[in-house]
């Protein structure tokens, strides 16, 4: 069999550092997966794109009544300053924003237990709130074990308007609550900029039915803190191993390898792909992605934005082969979903660990919790699967979105849906 483990693992541990949108160690990444591109015969190339972010000069926060005390924070990339000298408002708990959560909330500081969804963001902007908090870890971390996540607002939300919007340790949030913080001076002053973040693409000629494409996806950045091999480079060296193979064993039907930059920060590279190859979509029959792989402890997954009857498919074939794996019918937060929103079936296959076994998104997001034999799992099952509908005799998968899942993509890209919640109404 072509497929070696060992191989991925080695490009794993070469990508293994941290690469966030637009940085220069991203754009590294993207030398050393080209370079893996070639010496396997292939001709890779970068397509750039820009990712609006900010440049933080100065941010504070302190809790002035009924006590005082200065919390470390981070605030979110792309939200809006506050005057110089910072703003002193009211601060509320808002715990998960439930409408009885959201009276009376006009020019004050909430926190709140999670980042805000489109639905829940539009509610906070309406009750007129001056920034939110949110906050990341847990409530017993310690500070110098762990990292304040950075997160970035998503225009999914800021569709809506801006605010300013910090980010906190939990333990923080935590004492904060316990200790009635009522009053809170903030300061956040930011400039806007732009950077420049890459995907890496790569094309296989079908030798039959070279005018259908299948692409395959995974994101090879990482967010801050954190080396990412769990969550993505184990996706991408997935999709390396796949290209090796099918440049062995010419497909019938043209392949796409997209390596996608910027995900992590709203799943950009693949939104400035799908923008770029408008014509090109026209001839995308499937997207194959990967995202989050490798962990010793885990469970395989399939999630599949597509008609019914694939998930049926996938259920069979890995039941037939003895694969243990749980196929459902979903979206998922990573590149599959920008492209089932432009109406392209599209799946993405991952291996979750149980919690506490595998870590994303924090510095524990290292090699140790994988292993080479846990990435073939994922590999094959990959594999198995797209060889079928790459080389079918007549491409099996219809070109549709079924209305349930158009209706959690709408959700989730925050699209309105004024309009039907008043029809619901009548
Ligand atoms: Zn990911």
């Amino acid at each position: 069999m072509s497929i070696s483990s060992q191989r991925e693992f080695e490009l794993l541990k070469k990508i293994g550092f941290v690469r966030t949108s637009g940085s220069q160690e991203e754009l590294k990444a993207a030398n050393i997966l080209l370079q893996e591109i070639s010496s396997i015969g292939c001709e890779g190339h970068l397509e750039d794109f820009k990712v609006p972010t900010s440049n933080i000069k100065k941010v504070s926060l302190k809790v002035v009544e009924p006590y005082e005390k200065e919390y470390e924070v981070t605030p979110y990339n792309c939200s809006i300053s506050t005057p110089e000298g910072g703003i002193t408002t009211d601060f509320v708990y808002i715990e998960d924003g439930l409408d009885a959560n959201l009276v009376d909330l006009k020019g004050k500081f909430v926190l709140i237990n999670m980042g805000p969804n489109p639905k829940l963001y539009k509610k906070l902007m309406k009750a007129g709130i001056a920034g939110y908090i949110t906050m990341s870890g847990t409530a017993r971390d310690e500070e110098d074990k762990t990292d304040i996540t950075i997160a970035r607002m998503r225009e999914k939300n800021t569709q809506y308007g801006k605010v300013t919007a910090l980010n906190i340790r939990m333990k923080d949030g935590f004492h904060m609550v316990q200790n009635k913080a009522s009053k809170v001076k903030v300061e956040l002053i930011t400039e806007d900029i732009e950077l420049t973040s890459h995907n890496v693409v790569v094309t296989l000629e079908g030798t039959k039915y070279p005018d259908e494409i299948i692409s395959f996806g995974a994101h090879y950045d990482s967010v801050p803190f954190s080396t990412g091999v769990y969550d993505n480079g184990a996706g991408s060296v997935i999709i390396m191993e796949l290209l090796k193979h099918f440049k062995e064993n010419p497909p019938m039907r043209t392949l796409k390898f997209v390596w996608y930059g910027s995900e992590e920060v709203g799943l950009l590279g693949s939104k400035a792909y799908l923008k770029a190859h408008e014509e090109e979509l026209k001839k995308h029959l499937l997207m194959i992605n990967v995202d989050v792989a490798g962990s010793i402890l885990g469970r395989e997954m399939a999630l599949v934005t597509a008609e019914q009857s694939l998930i049926d498919y996938i259920d069979h074939m890995a039941k037939i082969k003895g694969y243990p794996l749980k196929v459902e019918q979903s979206i998922y937060s990573s590149d599959s979903t920008a492209f089932a929103d432009a109406g392209i079936p599209s799946l993405t296959f991952c291996r979750f660990a149980p919690q506490g076994g595998a870590f994303i998104h924090t510095r524990h997001d290292v090699m140790d919790f994988l292993s080479a034999e846990a990435l073939e799992k994922t590999t094959i099952i990959t594999k198995d699967f797209s060889e079928s509908v790459v080389n079918s005799v007549v491409f099996p998968i219809e070109r549709k979105i079924p209305e349930n899942m158009k209706k959690k993509l709408d959700e989730y890209f925050g699209k309105d849906t004024e309009k039907e919640d008043s029809s619901e109404k009548k």
